[in-house]
């Protein structure tokens, strides 16, 4: 059987593409392959089973910067479809976004099942096939039609094909593609959490700062926003954004390295040092232990004078200077000796897939093989968390789906 166009991946940029794909022309022939038993289960299990589907950011070049890898190829690639895009694609199709406010969207339903119910409708209503428990794996070119090889034995043929397989830590499960010419950026995690075993600061679990900045020691790896104390270590928006972006140098330490915190958020040494000394002379008579600075919370500000070594019962002014300059010390960079990392709640995206230099990023087209489209995180893409990385896989879906011209399947004027 001859299909227009063969969809590997039953996932977010595979339906998204088939949809979008069916919608330029009806009655095209279109077939979603999909691996496992089951579609669009990280969609289900996104966002904590709500499907954090994209975030209000409505403007190409900021959007882009979320994007530890990708970055500047998205830069163009958002001009053509971007997060307000995404909100009317879902709106045209019943479904209503709502931002939260640290500009997060979600299905106003609060359920991915809302995402999930609009793409079975969608695709059903376009005729498009879906076999599931169907893994590609090898596919050829031969003149104009593509043969591909299953799994389970079955075979299949196209004129385009779409792969849409997302990211996978396993480098094998890119062999395939690899056999077609395209290199592949070896896959590591990112999106994490750092790991403390010396579990020093255990204690203070769940305490958290809105403000402090994260740095990955010796390196210029940092970030900056809200940091949370775990029973593991450290976690919070800012160690996890700090993981998307030193993904490829993490890797490379293998997750040793020392992480350091500056509790103020951006204050210098020398100006936190003066704001000590100003307390030492103007307010002497209050006790150190008593009276958290920057706002930091009372179990926190105990915790770095008990590692500066203040006495329980001194007061700023008999604070002699040794511990003064601890205490400056802990405050804007408190030492954590990382040793490993742990997924952020299951979510991961991941760093590597297919080098996005070999991609026509007008077409979403190899550049290797004509006819063969690439969509989501099967490319070396990745973004922060916060539905960046949904929205990288709905506007590949898109560039392919409206560059993927089957011979007379353009739509009818
Ligand atoms: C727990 C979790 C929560 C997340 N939450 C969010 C969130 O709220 N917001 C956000 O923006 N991002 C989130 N992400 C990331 C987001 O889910 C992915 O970036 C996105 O799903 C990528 O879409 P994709 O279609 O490229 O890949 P996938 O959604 O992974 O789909 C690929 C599909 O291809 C199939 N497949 C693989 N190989 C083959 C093969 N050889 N043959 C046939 N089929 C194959 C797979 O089984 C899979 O169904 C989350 C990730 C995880 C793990």
């Amino acid at each position: 059987m001859t299909y227009d166009l063969i969809v590997v991946g039953g996932g977010a940029a595979g339906f998204f593409a088939a949809i979008e794909t069916a919608s330029q022309k009806p009655k095209q022939k279109i077939i979603i392959l999909e691996k496992s038993t089951k579609l669009l289960s990280k969609v289900r299990i996104s966002g904590g089973g709500r499907c954090n589907v994209t975030h209000h950011t409505f403007e190409p070049s900021p959007l882009s910067k979320h994007y530890p890898r990708g970055q500047k190829e998205f830069k163009q690639l958002f001009r053509v479809f971007q997060a307000s895009d995404t909100v009317t694609w879902f709106e045209q199709r019943g479904v209503e976004l709502v931002t939260e406010a640290d500009g997060r969207m979600f299905p106003i339903s609060d359920s991915s099942q809302t995402i999930i119910d609009c793409f079975m409708k969608e695709a059903e209503k376009s005729g498009i096939e879906i076999l599931t428990s169907t893994e590609v794996s090898s596919a050829e070119k031969v003149n104009d039609t593509f043969s591909v090889q299953c799994r389970n034995g079955k075979k299949y043929s196209s004129r385009k094909l779409l792969n849409a397989m997302g990211g996978h830590p396993q480098p094998d499960a890119y062999g395939w593609i690899k056999s077609l010419g395209h290199t592949v950026i070896s896959p590591i995690p990112s999106l994490f959490t750092f790991n403390d075993p010396a579990k020093e600061f255990a204690d203070l679990m769940g305490v958290a700062v809105q403000d402090a900045e994260v740095k990955i020691a010796a390196t210029k790896f940092a970030s900056r926003g809200p940091v949370l104390i775990t029973h593991w270590g450290l976690s919070g928006p800012a160690v996890i954004r700090l993981s998307a972006w030193a993904a490829q140098y993490l890797h490379e330490v293998q997750y040793q390295f020392v992480a350091l915190i500056n509790w103020t958020g951006s204050l210098t040494e020398e100006s936190v040092r003066t704001l000590l000394k100003e307390k030492n002379r103007l307010e002497g008579a209050k006790k150190v232990y008593s009276h958290p600075l920057f706002h930091l919370p009372q179990r926190l500000w105990e915790k770095l004078c008990v590692k500066a070594e203040v006495p329980l019962q001194m007061l700023w002014a008999e604070l002699p200077a040794k511990q003064l300059n601890r205490l400056v010390e802990f405050l804007v960079r408190c030492p954590f000796q990382i040793r490993g990392k742990t997924t952020f709640k299951e979510e991961f995206v991941t760093c590597g897939g297919v080098d996005l230099k070999e991609i026509e990023l007008t077409t979403m087209e190899s550049k290797k093989v004509p006819g063969l489209y690439f969509a989501g995180e099967v490319l070396n893409v990745d973004g922060e968390t916060g539905g960046f990385n949904f929205q990288s896989a709905w506007t590949t879906a898109y560039i392919a789906a409206h560059a993927i011209k089957v011979p007379g399947s353009e739509k009818s004027s």
